[in-house]
This record gives C-alpha cells, sequence and structure tokens, in this order.
C-alpha cells in the first residue's frame, strides 16, 4: 500500500532537506551525516549534520559566555521577536506541514493543525514575557520583619537545554524555546533523530524573526548528545520530553538541575451511561488516531459503562471504519504512516498478542510498512500489553466497566498518569473523577487527547515531572531572587500601648 503509491504520486517530488548544526552562530557541518528516511514515501527526505563531542562541548562552552547578553534583551524585545515568529509560522504553515508528512508520515491536516498550535505557542510565550516580575512582600506582618522591606523578581537560570521528540517535533520545540527565551534564557536544542529538519526550519524561523544568535544553539544526534549535555554543569534547567525510559535515564544523568519532564502515557477515556454516545464514538475515533496515535495523549484504554457498551463499540467501529488511511500528502488523509516501520510492527505484534490472550479486533489490524490500519480491540484481558504499556500507535482499545468508583481504582492502576477524558454530564462524577484519577489532567466532555497551549499540562507517576506551557515553564526556566532592605520599610513599625 505505501510503498506502491508513494513511487506513483508525483506530489512526492525528490526533495532532501540538508540541515547542520548551529554552534555559536555558525551553522556548522560535520564529518557524520544522519539521512532520514520518510516513512511513508520510502526515500531520503532529509540528511542532518551530526555533533561530536568536541561540538557540543563548544556549544556548552558558548551558551555559557552568551547568557549575560541574551539577559540584556528586554523582556518587550523578546515578546516582539515571538510575535513576528507566529507570523512567519503562519505564513509558512503549507510548508512545514509538507516536511513534517515527509519525514514523519504525519497527515497535511494533523500537520497543519500543529503549526496553527506552534503559532499560538509562540504568541503565548510572548505575551507571558511581558508579564514577568516579582512582589513586594508582606514583610512586616511577623515581628523580626518589622522595619524591613522584601521584594523578589524572576531572574532567568541562564542556560537552558532542550530536548525533544518525533511526533510533535514543531510545538513541543516551540514550548520549550519560546517560554525559554521569553524568560532570557540561552538554550541548546536537542531535535529528534526522526524530524531534524523541521527543527531546523522552526528555529531558522525564530532568527528571522530577530531572535538573537546568543540566544539558540542546535546539536543534532541521539541519545549520547542529549545525554552529555545533561550531564553538563554549565546547564541550569533541562526541558525534556520523550518516554519515560529516557527521562529517567535524562534524570539520572542530569544530577541537581532543575527538571522538567513530559513523558509518556497510555491514557484512559471513560464513557458513562448517561454520556451522548455518538458523539463519545465519534470523538474517540477521530482523537484515537490523529497522527496514527503517536500523541502522548491519544486515546488508548476507552472503558465503556457496561449497558452502554455494545452500543458504543459498534458506533466507534463504524466511525473508525470511516477514516482514510494513506498517503500523508494527500489533503483527505485521516491516518498516514507512523514513524518507522519498526514502531507499526511493535504495535502489530501487540494486537496480535492480545488478539491471542482472547480480544476481539472489530476493524483494523493490518499493516503496511510503517502504516498500520486503525484498529480497535474488544475487550483484551487487563493485563495484555496493549492495555499496560504506552501503545503510541494506530490502536484503542474499548473494556467495560460496572461502577464508576471503581473504574477510576482500574484508571488508576497505570504506572502513568498523563490525562484522562471523560464523558459524563453528573457534577458528581466530575468533581469525584477530577478528585481521585491520578493524572495531570482531566478532560471532560472530550477525550484524553486535547491540549490548550496555555494550561498546564504534564503528568503523574511515570509520566513526569513539572508543567509546561509558557506560564509554568517560565516558572521552571527562571529564579527568584530576593533583596531585603533592612531599615527601610513601608509599613508602620512601632508597637501596639499595652492599656
Ligand atoms: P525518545 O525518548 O526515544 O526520544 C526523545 C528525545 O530524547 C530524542 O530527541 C532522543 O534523541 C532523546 N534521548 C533519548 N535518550 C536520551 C538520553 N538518555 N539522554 C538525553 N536524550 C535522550 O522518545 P520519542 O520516541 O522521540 O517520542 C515518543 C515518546 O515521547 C512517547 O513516550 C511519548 O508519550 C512521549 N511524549 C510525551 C509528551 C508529553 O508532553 N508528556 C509529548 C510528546 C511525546
Amino acid at each position: 500500500m505505501s510503498g506502491n503509491m508513494a513511487e506513483n504520486s508525483p506530489s512526492h517530488g525528490n526533495d532532501v532537506t540538508e540541515v547542520r548544526c548551529l554552534v555559536a552562530g555558525e551553522w556548522r557541518t560535520s564529518g557524520e551525516r544522519a539521512e532520514r528516511q520518510g516513512p511513508y514515501v520510502r526515500r531520503p527526505v532529509s540528511v542532518a549534520h551530526l555533533a561530536d563531542e568536541a561540538m557540543v562541548d563548544e556549544a556548552l562552552a558558548y551558551a555559557h559566555r552568551s547568557r549575560a547578553a541574551v539577559e540584556q534583551v528586554s523582556p518587550a524585545a523578546r515578546a516582539s521577536v515571538l510575535e513576528r515568529a507566529a507570523e512567519l509560522v503562519d505564513a509558512r504553515r503549507d510548508e512545514f506541514a509538507r516536511l513534517l508528512a515527509l519525514e514523519l508520515g504525519k497527515p497535511l491536516k494533523d500537520g497543519r493543525g500543529e503549526m496553527v498550535r506552534v503559532a499560538d505557542t509562540l504568541r503565548v510565550s510572548a505575551a507571558e514575557a511581558r508579564r514577568i516580575g516579582g512582589e513586594v512582600l508582606p514583610t512586616a506582618g511577623w515581628p523580626r520583619g518589622v522595619g524591613s522591606t522584601a521584594m523578589t523578581y524572576r531572574a532567568p537560570v541562564g542556560v537552558v537545554v532542550a530536548i525533544t521528540p518525533f511526533n510533535a517535533p514543531a510545538n513541543l520545540l516551540a514550548h520549550k524555546l519560546a517560554a525559554s527565551f521569553a524568560a532570557g534564557n540561552t538554550t541548546i536544542v536537542k531535535p529528534p533523530p526522526q524530524a531534524p529538519a523541521v527543527s531546523v526550519r522552526l528555529v531558522e524561523v525564530l532568527l528571522e524573526a530577530g531572535m538573537p544568535v546568543e540566544a539558540v544553539q542546535v546539536v543534532h544526534g541521539g541519545a549520547e548528545i542529549g545525554s552529555r549535555l545533561c550531564a553538563s554543569p554549565i546547564v541550569s534547567a533541562i526541558s525534556f520530553t520523550g518516554s519515560a525510559q529516557a527521562g529517567a535515564a535524562v534524570a539520572r544523568t542530569a544530577g541537581p538541575k532543575r527538571l522538567v519532564l513530559e513523558l509518556g502515557g497510555n491514557a484512559a477515556t471513560i464513557v458513562c451511561e448517561d454520556a451522548d454516545i455518538d458523539t463519545a464514538a465519534a470523538m474517540c475515533a477521530a482523537t484515537g488516531f490523529s497522527n496514527s496515535g503517536q500523541s502522548c495523549v491519544s486515546v488508548q484504554r476507552i472503558y465503556v459503562h457496561t449497558s452502554v457498551c455494545d452500543r458504543f463499540l459498534d458506533a466507534l467501529t463504524t466511525a473508525v471504519g470511516r477514516l482514510k488511511v494513506g498517503d500523508p500528502l494527500d489533503e483527505d488523509t485521516d491516518v498516514g504512516s507512523m514513524v518507522d516501520d519498526q514502531a507499526a510492527a511493535r504495535v502489530e505484534q501487540w494486537i496480535q498478542a492480545a488478539k491471542a490472550e482472547g480480544a476481539t479486533v472489530t476493524c483494523g489490524g493490518v499493516r503496511d510498512g510503517a502504516t498500520l490500519s486503525p484498529t480497535v480491540v474488544a475487550e483484551p484481558p487487563p493485563t495484555a500489553t496493549l492495555v499496560v504499556e504506552e501503545a503510541f500507535g494506530a490502536v484503542v482499545v474499548v473494556l467495560r466497566y460496572d461502577d464508576f468508583d471503581q473504574v477510576l481504582e482500574v484508571c488508576n492502576q497505570s504506572r502513568y498518569g498523563l490525562q484522562a477524558g471523560l464523558f459524563t454530564q453528573r457534577i458528581d462524577r466530575i468533581m469525584r473523577a477530577w478528585r481521585h484519577l491520578e493524572v495531570g489532567g482531566l478532560v471532560v466532555n472530550g477525550t484524553s487527547n486535547f491540549r490548550l497551549d496555555h494550561v498546564p499540562f504534564g503528568g503523574v507517576k511515570d509520566s513526569g515531572i513539572g508543567r509546561e506551557s509558557p506560564r509554568w515553564m517560565i516558572d521552571d526556566y527562571t529564579v527568584t531572587k530576593t533583596l531585603i532592605l533592612r531599615g527601610a520599610s513601608l509599613w508602620g513599625e512601632s508597637a501596639v500601648s499595652q492599656g
């Protein structure tokens, strides 16, 4: 399916984007280059010049020297750069979407959606740059503070490392780099090996918008390059998005640094008997398979009340069966390919294992190269790998439940806890779920797969630590500095005379 269609499609062209490392203000070539094969088009689509250890060390030293220059840029100027970059991203949305389709097999509509969010993220970061300040503290409320004034302001941490995953390489880079710059830091970016060209194009846009060269560097490579950056004492904060396993390695390597870890999940969505079943099924179909399910909050486990489960499963299977699978460069495609053949083969194998354990595959389950047809698996055992682990692919599982409080407990049995979805009209259930679900966020009358880029986002348990979204990231990208003025007070100093 994918191979033949790719060869026959004139729209694919034969363009290969070559990208370099950006170190100490210069785009550098290197001795080692990595070629990225497009998972759907099955030809080279980009080539990245890889950093070596010396280049990483040079980037770290330059970042250390550049801190003062970036800190000197006024918040108003930082905000203007980010706003200009948002306009450029809007103007080049189609160009980015094409690159996302080539490097990752992401359908054009998903790619454009990601770029709309990139522009939002840049604008929100600009707004937050304008709000960074401090406060005058109520020192005189306690006896030892009487006669003094204390103030705080938020200062940049200095050098930030931003490590991004493949599945949303543009928006996650925008979150990290824009918030770090908004806070006045210099950032070293380590893009995912699967999407070097998209990542570099976004950095180029920021530079074109006026970001000083001192504020950003890019080093291409894999885990070893990321690890060298994380280990460096020059680095003050690390923002990492990726798998739980790699996140744990980053935490071990980093030692005592600011860490924001945005890791994996196997998100649950609960459908209660009072929900609009057709709407819930349509939303699960749309958000369980966007980007072939390769989203950290993608709908993976759907728990449906037993009284409506058969009806839900029918509606879901019908809606999923209507999704158009195929060429990511085709405007009508809903589901393109996964990131590579191995990822699709892994999920296919998990589906087969669930089937062997008694589950029913109601649609999909067919793989061609990196393309897995959208798959619905009904009632696998709760111990199936497809239920317990992060699938990160074009598959959802449907499981029935009887009791609402029990299903909350079942959801919590996961080692992950990123986000959950809940379809119900009952406020008591909403409040119970909000309180008891072990997740960073709950989406009501929507699935787990929904994110607003200006509200806090992040997980608990193995899904990570810290919260992303510019306002919260800026907390991690700045330090609170306190000034205490002794003998200078804004408030009264005399004691109450004892009658
Ligand atoms: P990955 O962990 O394989 O790689 C992510 C990035 O980390 C890459 O740039 C990689 O080169 C780098 N890396 C890997 N090992 C490293 C190490 N030891 N030290 C430093 N850097 C290292 O993840 P992936 O396959 O690119 O992305 C998919 C994963 O990301 C999924 O688990 C998904 O859930 C997660 N994710 C989480 C969020 C979130 O916000 N929580 C968002 C998107 C993706």
